[in-house]
């Protein structure tokens, strides 16, 4: 059995930059992926700039160096292919999320087994209006996701997969208890529900619950 205390994470106006080559065509596999030929150079932390509609502006290519800059990667990393002069160059980014408790720093990706955050991406626009799973946000109006062993993102607010009242938005296939704020989180199927499982968790490699603020295998 594993046991995992979760934490409270908030976004911060920081973001961890990539210098990334890729290649895009449908027509080119990565012959040890399989996927995109893919490479990233770490460049360090830069402000966020956000757009008129108050999201993280994903355009970042006014603030790239230029393709002459050396820290470009060359070669895949995976198979070490050479990319092409016609291979994107992408300023790539992520926000950097900081734990209240530690002040540890991280971006969502690497965050530690049992950190949770807000999606405000998905629950800014729902402060207002109508709550449950076919709105992705929970009776706080947030979007509450957990770290989960095998870096799995934990969409607790969002449908089951084996939602049993597909038709109805409203109710919460898990259904949330307690804050993230003061380790009280909890998830059972005490509430407007359906008949999904009995609260739990699964994804490969993890099935678990969470109960007064501890992410727990069973
Ligand atoms: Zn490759
Ligand atoms: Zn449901
Ligand atoms: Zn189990």
């Amino acid at each position: 059995m594993s046991e995992f205390k979760t934490s409270w994470w908030e976004p911060t106006d920081r973001e961890l930059q990539w210098l990334r080559r890729y290649t895009s065509s449908d027509m080119h596999k990565c012959s040890a992926t399989g996927g995109y030929c893919n490479a990233k150079f770490e460049l360090g932390e830069a402000d966020i700039l956000y757009n008129k509609d108050g999201y993280i502006a994903g355009d970042r290519d006014n603030r790239k160096p230029p393709a002459s800059d050396p820290r470009w990667p060359k070669a895949c990393d995976a198979c070490g292919r050479s990319f092409g002069d016609e291979d994107p160059h992408q300023l790539f980014g992520k926000q950097i999320y900081i734990c209240q408790a530690t002040g540890e720093r991280s971006t969502p990706d690497k965050a530690p087994v049992g950190a949770c955050w807000d999606a405000w991406w998905i629950s800014e626009r729902r402060k207002e209006g109508p709550t449950g799973s076919g709105y992705l946000v929970g009776p706080d109006h947030r979007s509450l996701v957990v770290k989960l062993p095998g870096n799995h993102d934990w969409h607790i607010d969002s449908r089951a997969s084996n939602c049993t009242r597909p038709d109805d938005n409203e109710h919460s296939c898990w259904v949330r208890h307690g804050r993230p704020e003061d380790g009280t989180l909890h998830v059972d199927k005490d509430g407007n529900t359906c008949s999904a499982g009995a609260g739990s968790i699964a994804v490969p490699g993890f099935h678990g619950f969470l109960h007064h603020g501890v992410l727990r295998s069973c």
